[in-house]
């Protein structure tokens, strides 16, 4: 063991797609014995903040390299979303159009790899020598990819176990694993198809439990258990959307003809669920388009009227608020432009984010016009944000991590920074879910994740196992923070690009 360490190699068990609210439950309820039995004897969070928007990718690629997005050719994972257009910055000369990435395309999930760039380091690169597991965790970089015959859940934990037996299987040193992420999607996918209320979503995260009880029995078989680190997350929350809309006939209604990257034609690229990510054409597809640009914007699908993109958005049923960028924005300094549409009188709401400084150093401050877009003046700790003063990630997240739209005021330029962002965020703020990708409407799901509100934005943390760890419940905490807890653990220090602070250094 390293002399500065309290344990010798840690598990990171991601549980796709479990919201804080529903596991602590869950655990209360003693139906989650195992998962229990570690949070008992360790660090708990209820209140792990995630980040936005609340989608897989980013959310899973910031777990495991403690970034978030940003300007990815000097900062940060560089992964804006789980479906993006590639314009780089500057403008690639190359003639071929911007591809689409979208990492549901069969084996898309794997270029993840190389999209997050050399600016940041996955856990694995930041620990030193020695063999690096990936019990199918896509993101993998630095360590062996393994995964179960037959995908399945079960068997996933299970290949942990398998290498904790027989380390040789893998391992030429025979040695086992320093860190090992075991990753499961199976929960999003029902969590998607049937509903975070559905028994058989309920009975994975219960069967779940099983696997991980399975595990804990194999290390202390094995005598691994007092000196491993067991750590149980997710990526994100979810929630329910009240109504589905299909929106291909509203935007042929408006004559704006979807992207085609084959041959570069088209009028926008949009993937939309209860949050809406969309692009439009700049000068040709390579550039985002100025603000005015998108406000005097002339559709290839219709005569000679153009459209003010904004108004035409703001059409689209259930849209409450619009975010964009100045066009001046730099990766260390710039504007994002906030509207809200108050439900009840019709009004307009405006506001804005400042920002200066990149990953860590990053530092923004929210103002509004006539009144607050996200109602943190209700709230004491939000509120004392609201000084007109620049405040740190750490600041929004302790001030916003109990009401919805946390820690958006410093999500949102992390996003718009990357050349990979879209040109224009609405949302409905979780009425609708539009299940609209690149020009089609995909099946009517009303269960989704994507926006800032607490139920999508929060997700369990427990680090237990080892007796060496001490017990420590959070009031709060980011998904960034778990590769330095991590790392502190094992006795290395994470990477400069980390954005996260160990847990174990908060008061
Ligand atoms: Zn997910």
């Amino acid at each position: 063991m390293r002399k500065s360490a309290k344990v010798n190699q840690v598990i990171l068990i991601i549980l796709d797609d479990v919201r804080a609210e529903h596991l602590f439950n869950l655990m209360r309820e003693g139906k989650l014995p195992n998962i229990t039995q570690i949070a008992e004897h360790g660090i708990i969070c209820e209140s792990c903040v995630t980040s936005f928007p609340s989608v897989t990718l980013p959310c899973y690629a910031d777990i495991i390299t403690g970034s978030n997005s940003g300007y990815y050719p000097k900062e940060g994972s560089g992964v804006p979303n789980y479906h993006w257009l590639n314009r780089t910055d500057p403008p690639s000369e190359k003639k071929k159009p911007p591809f689409i990435r979208n990492y549901s395309k069969r084996r898309g999930i794997f270029k993840i790899n190389k999209d997050i760039g050399s600016n940041v380091k996955t856990i694995f690169e930041q620990a030193g020598d020695g063999n690096f597991l990936s019990a199918t965790s896509f993101l993998y970089r630095g360590s062996t990819f393994t995964t179960s015959k037959e995908f399945k859940a079960e068997l996933i934990l299970k290949r942990i176990e398998d290498i904790y037996n027989n380390p040789g299987e893998i391992f030429a040193d025979k040695e086992i694993p320093k860190i090992s992420v075991g990753y499961i999607p199976h929960t999003d996918h029902l969590m998607h198809e049937r509903g975070f209320d559905h028994p058989d979503y309920i009975n994975l995260v219960l069967d779940c439990d099983k696997y991980i009880g399975s595990l804990i029995k194999t290390l202390k078989d094995t005598e691994t258990y007092k000196d491993t680190a067991i750590c149980i997350t997710s990526d994100h929350g979810n929630y329910k959307a009240q109504k589905v809309y299909d929106l291909e006939p509203f935007f042929q209604e408006k004559g704006l003809r979807p992207y085609d990257p084959k041959i570069g034609a088209g009028d926008f690229d949009a993937n939309l669920g209860g949050v809406g990510f969309l692009n439009f054409k700049g000068d040709t597809w390579q550039h985002h388009p100025t603000i005015n640009q998108m406000k005097n914007f002339k559709p290839s699908g219709t005569g000679s009227s153009s459209l003010d993109l904004f108004k035409t958005l703001s059409e689209i049923p259930g849209v409450k608020l619009m975010y964009y960028g100045d066009d001046n924005n730099t990766p260390e300094k710039g504007i994002i432009y906030l509207e809200r549409r108050d439900d009840k009188s019709g009004k307009l709401l405006k506001g804005r984010i400042e920002y200066y400084g990149i990953g860590k150093n990053q530092k923004t401050r929210y103002s509004f016009e006539s009144e607050d877009l996200f109602s943190y003046v209700k709230y004491e700790e939000a509120n004392a944000l609201l000084d007109n003063k620049f405040h740190t990630i750490d600041e929004w997240v302790g001030a916003t991590s109990q009401i919805d739209f946390i820690n958006i005021i410093d999500q949102l330029p992390r996003h718009f920074k990357n050349p990979r962002s879209c040109d224009i965020i609405i949302s409905t703020v979780g009425e609708y879910c539009f299940n609209y990708e690149h020009g089609k409407t995909k099946g009517s799901s009303l269960y989704s994740h994507d926006i800032a509100l607490k139920k999508s934005m929060t997700v369990p943390l427990i680090i237990g196992g080892s007796p060496k760890i001490p017990i420590l419940e959070l009031n709060y905490c980011k998904t960034t923070d778990i590769v330095p807890t991590l790392l502190e653990l094992l006795g290395f220090k994470p990477d400069q690009s980390v954005v996260g602070k160990s847990v174990l250094d908060y008061d």
